[in-house]
């Protein structure tokens, strides 16, 4: 599998499996087990997801050494202050039954960002977790953690898609030396991306399908992709992205179908935050 080094010397898979919503453990360890079977090395997690245990357990029992795993997990918001942070780590060590977590998101830019973040400095510095980054940051809150901190973010998750392009977002992360993770690559096949006429087109040169052809597109772009799937026909696909190359003019054509929007929601929306995270936000009474 092809690795992205990152700011902090580690190594990470460029493609991996993502997690969410697969909420039954006993599914969510059967997948990530079939997916270890393929092939796949890299999975994330998160607090929020409630499987953690299920990843835990797959790789316990399978034969593979944890060295060859890359094992991404998140924090909640409601896990941030500094203390509440220290223990939450603990507590997903534990679920995962390992000894270090590769590599550990703040999920949100929202709460009590400071303390979250200094807790995961201490949990890389006694050896926790290697690598330490953030998801949903915009430049902005990006670069504000960057100057109040002694560690720099390794990786930034944000939602990237054909339809959702984010090109200056992602130059800038590239400019700052941090890793740019996709998440809904696939947009969960929202406006029509499986059966999009223009990408078809291009995958027919290539005998590859509409989602192996955006993993690609997004793999030559540097980004890391960890597409979501339960089935393994479809973990076999979305892995076999790595045996052709699309031309600058095919890359460039991919680049028109930019909406330059979210297909989920807007985290600059008042409105969201408000119905999203008021809950998690509320309960951290300062
Ligand atoms: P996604 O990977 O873009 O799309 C997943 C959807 O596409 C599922 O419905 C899946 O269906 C389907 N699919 C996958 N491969 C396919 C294929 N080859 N052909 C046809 N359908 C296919 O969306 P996502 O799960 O939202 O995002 C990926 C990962 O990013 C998540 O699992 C999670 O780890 C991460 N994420 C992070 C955040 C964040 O805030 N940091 C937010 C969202 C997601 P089946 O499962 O039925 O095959």
């Amino acid at each position: 599998m092809q690795k992205i080094t990152l700011n902090d010397g580690n190594k990470m898979p460029q493609l991996g499996l993502g997690l969410f919503q697969i909420f039954d453990l006993n599914i969510a360890e059967q997948v990530v087990k079939e997916a270890i079977d393929i092939g796949y090395r890299l999975f994330d997690t998160a607090s929020a997801y409630n499987n953690e245990e299920a990843v835990g357990k797959a790789i316990h029992k399978s034969s593979l050494p944890r060295d060859k795993f890359f094992i991404v997990s998140k924090l909640w918001i409601d896990q941030y202050p500094y203390e509440i942070a220290l223990k939450s780590i603990d507590k997903a060590l534990e679920k995962l039954q390992i000894d270090y977590i590769d590599l550990m998101l703040l999920h949100q830019p929202y709460g009590d960002i400071v303390g979250a973040w200094k807790a995961l400095e201490k949990a890389q510095s006694n050896g926790k977790i290697k690598s330490i980054g953030v998801s949903n940051f915009y430049p902005d809150q990006m670069k504000s953690l960057e100057l109040m901190s002694s560690v720099k973010p390794a990786i930034n998750q944000i939602e990237i898609s054909p339809w959702y392009q984010r090109t200056d977002e992602v130059n800038f992360l590239k400019d700052e030396n941090i890793s740019i993770q996709a998440w809904a690559p696939l947009a969960e096949g929202k406006h029509g991306l499986f059966n999009n006429k223009l990408i078809a087109k291009i995958g027919r040169k290539y005998n590859k399908s509409n989602p192996q052809v955006i993993l690609r597109w997004l793999i030559q772009r540097g980004i890391i992709v960890i597409p979501k799937t339960i089935h393994g026909d479809r973990m076999k696909e979305n892995i076999n992205v790595f045996d052709f190359e699309l031309t600058d003019k095919e890359m460039s054509l991919i680049s028109t179908l930019d909406t330059g929007h979210s297909q989920f929601f807007d985290h600059r929306d008042p409105m969201a935050i408000e119905s999203i995270f008021g809950a998690s936000l509320r309960s951290l009474k300062i």
